[in-house]
């Protein structure tokens, strides 16, 4: 095999058909695969199952106060079991509902009406706000921007962070741009890590707005795929050290530990935050869903149960990630016409083909029965610029449908790719 570039006509004329066929014959299938979201996988939600026998009504005489309204920042136990995940002290995290989600959306329409903690005056009263981008990045972030009219400004990816020279000089000369979002653990979605260089980058830069923040959604801290995965350096430490301690959110959920859809989810950031994030919570709420945050601390009562659940979900996602690159390995490695991530962790991989065939190959291969996401969802306002990113995520389908949807994926790009070239 050569890459595609290299070949000759009748060469690329003969892969060409030979993808036309396979193509059709996948049609015939009439498959029905879809990889479009992180979901997990029925396996992997039944890890969970025992989480929902541990209140039952014989077993909780003491806990009336869990029952009732009040602990608005959350249960102290699950304080005390979140704490390590997020590596903070348990008077800088609040515990609170299902999803981490909802925290940052609050946090944001929040500081549109109200401002942050170091404020001048409300976001929503400025003429502009703006938020750094890194891309491709997680869709639902940009959508919240979107919602509110924050123009975002896409920042590449590199290989250990977003590219640290461009949000430097960003942010040192607009104090219109109030926020980044990073997703620094297995990033959403090529599973990259930040560096601890970046990570101290980001807690030291200038920031024209003294008001800027870090939406530092860490949504897989613990999803770790390898025996030795890549370490995280303590975002919020970082800040404190470089003098800004009140410059970071940090999130975390189990959604992707326990049920995506009954987890408990929570916000870390310095006390002086934390406090003044609690006072406008109080107004919302009185108090959070106590029982399903006493559930998980009953199911997992110490961090180190966490991280042995986690290995059993890693037994389940690993040879699906494994399949995944074996296939893209195999079946496209000498054409050159598409590269891909092989992260250690988290829910995603991310294939890049050549520029202007993304949304081709996405809809190809819906007509072939396998929906992934949609072309673009990793970029603002939905737009990839060079068309070229697609976004796998191998959890929610087994891994006999992995094997059929990737396949069908790369007679896909092959196909796109040969036609750009005949
Ligand atoms: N952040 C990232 C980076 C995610 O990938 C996801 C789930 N796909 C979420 C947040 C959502 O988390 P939650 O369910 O806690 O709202």
């Amino acid at each position: 095999m050569s890459e595609l570039k290299q070949m000759n006509h009748a060469n690329l004329q003969n892969l060409h058909d030979k993808a036309k066929e396979a193509f059709e014959a996948a049609k015939k299938e009439n498959l029905s695969l879809n990889m479009a979201r992180g979901k997990p996988s029925p396996e992997q939600l039944k890890l969970s199952l025992e989480l929902l026998n541990t209140v039952t009504a014989d077993n909780m005489d003491d806990h009336f106060s869990v029952l009732n309204y009040g602990m608005v920042d959350g249960l102290p136990e699950a304080k005390e079991l979140f704490k390590e995940l997020l590596e903070v002290n348990t008077e800088e995290i609040i515990i609170g509902g299902n999803a981490s989600l909802n925290i940052m959306h609050d946090l944001i329409s929040k500081a549109l009406i109200k401002g942050v903690i170091d404020s001048d005056r409300p976001w929503g009263k400025e003429d502009h706000v703006k938020f750094i981008a890194p891309v491709p990045g997680y869709d639902r972030h940009f959508t919240i921007c979107e919602q509110y009219d924050i123009e975002m400004i896409s920042v590449d990816m590199l290989e250990d962070g977003p590219d640290m020279d461009k949000v430097e000089e960003l942010v040192r000369n607009d104090a219109s741009i109030k926020g980044i979002w990073c997703v620094p653990k297995y990033s959403n979605p090529e599973g990259i890590t930040y560096s601890d260089e970046v990570v101290d980058r980001l807690a030291k830069m200038e920031t024209k707005a003294k008001d800027f923040k870090i939406f530092w959604d860490n949504a897989y801290a613990v999803h770790d795929l390898t025996d030795n995965p890549p370490t995280l350096k303590n975002m919020l430490e970082a800040c404190k050290q470089a003098d800004n301690p009140n410059r970071v959110f940090m999130f975390a959920s189990t959604s992707k530990i326990t049920f995506p859809g009954s987890g408990v989810a929570a916000v870390a950031a310095s006390k002086e935050n934390i406090d003044f994030i609690n006072s406008q919570l109080s107004v919302q709420t009185i108090g959070p869903d106590k029982v399903n945050q006493l559930r998980h601390v009953r199911f997992f009562q110490n961090y180190d149960n966490i991280l042995t659940h986690m290995k059993k979900h890693a037994e389940i996602m690993k040879p699906k990630f494994d399949k995944v690159i074996e296939i893209l390995h195999s079946k496209l490695d000498s054409y050159g016409i598409a590269s891909w991530t092989e992260p250690e962790g988290g829910y995603f991989i991310s294939l890049d083909t050549m520029d202007n065939c993304a949304s081709e190959v996405i809809r190809l291969a819906r007509e072939a029965g396998v929906t992934l996401t949609g072309a673009g969802a990793a970029f603002p306002y939905g737009q990839d610029p060079r068309d070229r990113n697609i976004r796998i995520a191998p959890s929610f389908p087994s891994l006999g449908e992995v094997e059929k949807a990737i396949d069908v994926l790369c007679t896909c790009i092959i196909l796109v790719s040969t036609e750009k070239f005949l």
